[in-house]
């Protein structure tokens, strides 16, 4: 293999540009020519793709979004689609092709691979709902800017001795509802992995009442529905001066953790590693540390679980 290719889709993530810096250096270290490709498929199909340099990546490790762009595109879920994506990559002499992106993106990366393209896929996005990975790119960044916003929340919420609902982004998982509102000592989490009760929220909120706590954090994942609908059933039923906060696209920028950067720069540059092997049609990935790797194909059908220990420790930390 002497030519490989980057790219980004779908939901950008912080951290990506970590992982575009790792692939190209790796890939220079290793002798390939890389080339990025920009704005995601869309980018791939235009053949949108220029040849990267050692500093072509230079001064983005702590930047977060995309250098390369990403978009969404419904044209390459065709199979026209897929093959103008797979004559550029012919057509600029690509032999391998790193997609980093989420579930949806690794779809794309899952086609190019029936078609005989040699893909790997990184899995970047806030929502940590890739399987075969415990942690995603971008998820720890995403967590620590919904830390810093529920608590400064958390002090206007007691100056006011007022509830507050936080909605946060997570449209299938609860993983950063969960990890934030553990994090934040939230009175309930509402995510979409575990069933929950009005009627539980409401004691929860008494019995806070009844202690004379004088504020209230509850967080809800968006996948679970609107934090405005949940703030007003709590305000009917409780008669408790209530605010929501959706936190919405503020989540998804910023600049990466250590966290993330490390993550990202090892798994980008194991997923170069991979394709140099041989590998192909997989995902990377890290599991209790160690960097693991998944068919592709397996890694889609499973379906992405979260700790339930962990949640049943925020209830029992805030009976
Ligand atoms: P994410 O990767 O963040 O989950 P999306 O779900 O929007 O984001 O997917 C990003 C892009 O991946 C889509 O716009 C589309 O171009 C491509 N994609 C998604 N699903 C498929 C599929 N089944 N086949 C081919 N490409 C797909």
């Amino acid at each position: 293999m002497k030519r490989i290719g980057v790219l980004t889709s779908g939901g950008d993530s912080p951290g990506m540009n970590a992982a575009i810096r790792a692939v190209v250096r790796k890939g220079i270290y290793h002798n390939l020519e890389v080339y990025g490709i920009y704005y995601g498929y869309a980018g791939l199909m235009a053949g949108d793709i220029k040849k990267m340099e050692l500093g072509s990546v230079g001064d983005i490790i702590h930047r977060g979004g995309t250098m390369l762009y990403t978009a969404r595109s419904e044209e390459f879920k065709t199979l026209e689609g897929q093959k103008k994506g797979i004559e550029q990559l012919n057509k600029f002499g690509i032999e391998g092709l790193v997609v980093i992106g989420g579930d949806g993106s690794f779809r794309g990366a899952q086609k190019l691979t029936e078609h005989g393209f040699p893909t790997i896929g990184v899995p970047g996005t806030i929502d940590n709902d890739i399987p075969g990975t415990d942690f995603t790119i971008g998820f720890d960044t995403a967590l620590n800017t919904v830390i810093d916003a529920i608590d400064k929340i958390r002090d206007t919420a007691t100056s006011h001795e007022r509830t507050y609902v936080v909605e946060v982004m997570g449209r299938h998982a609860g993983d950063l509802a969960l990890w934030s509102g553990l994090a934040d000592g939230a009175e309930t989490i509402v995510i979409p992995e575990a069933d929950y009760e009005m009627s539980d929220v409401i004691a929860r909120l008494k019995r806070g009442q009844d202690r004379g706590k004088k504020h209230s954090i509850i967080v809800v994942a968006e996948g679970v529905g609107s934090g405005f609908e949940f703030g007003e059933r709590i305000k009917k039923e409780m008669n408790l001066e209530t605010r929501v906060t959706v936190l919405g696209h503020i989540q998804r920028g910023g600049s990466p953790t250590a966290f993330d950067r490390v993550l990202a720069s090892r798994l980008g540059a194991k997923a170069v590693d991979h394709l140099l092997t041989g590998k192909a049609g997989i995902t990377v990935g890290i599991e209790k540390n160690e960097l693991v790797y998944h068919d592709i194909d397996e890694a889609l059908s499973r379906k992405h679980t979260i700790d339930l220990g962990m949640y049943t420790l925020s209830q029992e930390l805030s009976i």
